[in-house]
């Protein structure tokens, strides 16, 4: 399948050199959280606003390796516009991609349509490099503490 992972070399390419979303937002009223791995030096910020509904927008911003700067610009495409159930999903099935998380029924073979992934999939192939998951990985753990202290304020503010 050489033809796929050249696809999937350009695809990571494009994405570090003209990266989407890129950028920061006013905070507040935007919710900022910061990301840093230590093994290859990658900095991230992801900045979200969040109506109460959906996350109407997401931009990063930081310096790192291609694969961290891609992953980055791929998440903030996959989540803007989603719930934060949504979102939460689609993390789920990036983390699967990159085999980080098993399926928890066992009794079947971990399947993932990556049709349904679009452009994600070409981040497939960091799982055969352990040492550069983290790299991958930066941006979404980021944006994970944001939808959790997004739901926690939310459940908070409640009563
Ligand atoms: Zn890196």
């Amino acid at each position: 399948m050489q033809g796929l992972e050249d696809l999937y070399r350009e695809i990571i390419l494009d994405h570090y050199k003209n990266p989407r979303n890129f950028g920061t937002l006013e905070v507040p009223p935007a919710h900022q959280a910061d990301g840093y791995n230590p093994l290859c030096g990658d900095e991230i910020s992801i900045y979200v606003n969040y109506d109460g509904e959906t996350i109407t927008e997401i931009k990063n911003a930081g310096q790192g390796c291609s694969i961290s700067r891609s992953s980055a610009s791929l998440m903030t495409n996959a989540v803007k516009g989603k719930t934060i159930a949504e979102a939460r999903e689609t993390i789920k099935t990036f983390k699967r991609l990159l085999l980080l998380e098993e399926d928890q029924r066992n009794s079947e073979p971990m399947e993932i349509d990556l049709r349904k992934l679009g452009e994600l999939a070409a981040l497939q192939g960091v799982s055969k490099f352990p040492a550069r998951i983290k790299c991958a990985t930066l941006a979404w753990n980021t944006f994970t503490q944001i939808i959790d202290e997004l739901e926690q304020n939310s459940s908070t503010s409640e009563g």
